[in-house]
């Protein structure tokens, strides 16, 4: 059940027909019952987000103007700094931890009127594809019992997929937003990089990391970026000319539309019902008149090797500044324990054991020695890859299909013990991160999967600062999965 949309509500509320404190009261309600069966949010707030719509309410009773999503509930994922809570990254190590300013993001939402009702559960730093990963424990996906949600963002995409919501804010540094909205039947857009400001996103992997919205719909995924994304000073990555310029209609597809679509052989191995969608996404593009072309990514195969290497050597630098000193849980000490012991007990005690792995590989990689030879080879390889995603849109693409994930959502528990297993989850989803490129997770209908019937979605991949013309495809063959299943 997906909640009533953004802009409806935000019309409503506007007209006075409703109050953000009802809509409010109403998400926090909801929130609470989903709570209790997928532990989707690491706290919700309902005094911070009461006193906000009351005095929304009061504002637009003196007259004041309505932003684009006056009253509309959002939920942002706890690695996004929120003033309003904690902000803990599921992270023993930040636990308690308040930010003192709001992620430029969350601030560009509350001046449009959105008010914050929740902090999203996740993989401790967004180090995971399944929100099992969390030192809050693991979330469960909404609709099929003993599934996980996907992530990092799991708890986002709970959220909207429940009906919470119609937006909450993710991150992707690898899949994060669009593999948990592809699990739960939403959609997930992740910006070109630069494009949304990092200033507050707590960094995992800088050249990758970036914010974006889950939406129940694609409209109301335009609607939430044209409102975080624009040019930010305080972010040294931030685009000049990041505003989204959404002026060209949803629905309304590029003239002589061409969508590109990966060779048999790239997809090699994938769930039967992942082909069903993107044949069924397929066939909604050529009924509305896109010509399909093949094209090549002969360097895809590096990409799971060449993310986990940059991913893991930029996390081991960004996550040193958690040492019981500066930032994060200090560990108790004996009377005879010096420094070393209390750097190396608080990170002990506070990072879960995937981070501890993450922050092994990276600082192995970038070791003395080794830096050419693994890293220094990786960065080769998102060069190569960046080129074959250049080549492809030199051709005259518009956007790329591909699957989101090899398959539907996984069982609770089924790769925890098998990190490579989980990696391997990120094979279609990395190299859009690697390129820097704006990619989305479409819902495409559902298909049986050993006995219950899951959410699957296609992944359309766009050319930098593609995301107006990525977003009018989109609308165009949003429906298909329903009407063509
Ligand atoms: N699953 C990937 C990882 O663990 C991507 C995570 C993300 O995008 N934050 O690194």
């Amino acid at each position: 059940m997906i909640a009533a949309s953004a802009q409806s509500i935000a019309r409503r509320v506007a007209a006075r027909q409703d109050s953000a404190g009802a809509v409010v009261a109403a998400a926090i309600e909801r929130a609470r019952a989903v709570q209790s069966r997928t532990n989707a949010f690491t706290e919700i707030l309902p005094e911070h987000a009461l006193a906000r719509a009351h005095a929304l309410d009061a504002a637009l009773d003196a007259g004041a103007a309505p932003g684009p999503l006056c009253g509309v509930p959002v939920v942002i994922k706890d690695n996004i700094c929120t003033t309003a809570g904690h902000t803990t990254c599921a992270s023993r190590i930040l636990a308690g931890y308040r930010s003192p300013f709001d992620a430029t993001a969350v601030a560009r939402l509350a001046a449009a009127g959105a008010v914050v009702i929740a902090k999203a559960n996740m993989d401790e730093f967004g180090m995971g594809s399944s929100t099992e990963r969390s030192a809050y424990g693991p979330a469960s996906h909404p609709t099929a019992s003993g599934r996980v949600p996907g992530g990092s963002s799991g708890g986002s995409a709970i959220a909207v997929a429940s009906g919470v919501v119609p937006i909450a804010l993710g991150s992707d540094t690898g899949g994060s937003i669009r593999q948990p909205a592809a699990f739960c039947g939403v959609v997930g857009l992740k910006p070109t990089y630069g494009r949304v400001s990092r200033l507050g996103l707590v960094a995992y992997a800088s050249s990758l990391d970036q914010i974006g919205p889950i939406a129940g719909s694609v409209a109301d995924a335009a609607l939430a970026l044209r409102v975080i994304a624009g040019h930010d000073p305080a972010d040294a990555t931030s685009l000049p000319d990041a505003a989204a310029d959404m002026s060209q209609p949803l629905g309304r597809a590029p003239a002589s539309l061409r969508v590109g679509v990966v060779g048999p052989e790239a997809t090699e191995g994938l769930h039967p019902g992942v082909r069903a969608a993107l044949d069924r996404a397929a066939g909604a593009l050529r009924d509305a008149g896109a010509h399909l072309v093949p094209v090549q990514m002969p360097h895809a195969e590096h990409a799971i090797a060449a993310y986990y290497l940059i991913a893991t050597a930029e996390a081991s630098s960004n996550l040193a500044r958690f040492d019981g000193v500066r930032f994060g849980r200090r560990a108790a000490l004996g009377p005879l324990d010096g420094i070393d012991e209390l750097y190396t007990r608080s990170r002990s005690e506070g990072f879960g054991p995937e981070v501890t792995r993450r922050v092994l590989l990276g600082t192995f990689a970038l070791s003395s020695g080794y830096a050419d030879q693994y890293y220094g080879r990786a960065l080769r390889a998102r060069r190569l890859i960046k080129g074959d995603y250049d080549a492809a849109f030199a051709h005259g693409c518009h956007a790329l299909l591909t699957p989101v994930t090899p398959g539907p959502a996984f069982m609770i528990g089924e790769k925890t013990s098998d990190p490579l297993s989980m990696y391997l989850q990120d094979a279609f989803t990395v190299g859009v991160n690697l390129a820097g490129l704006p990619a989305l997770s479409l819902p495409m209908g559902t298909t049986p999967d050993r006995g219950q019937e899951l959410p699957v979605g296609v992944q359309l991949v766009g050319p930098p600062m593609g995301e107006p013309a990525l977003l009018a495809i989109a609308a165009l063959v949003e429906n298909a999965g329903t009407s063509h299943a």
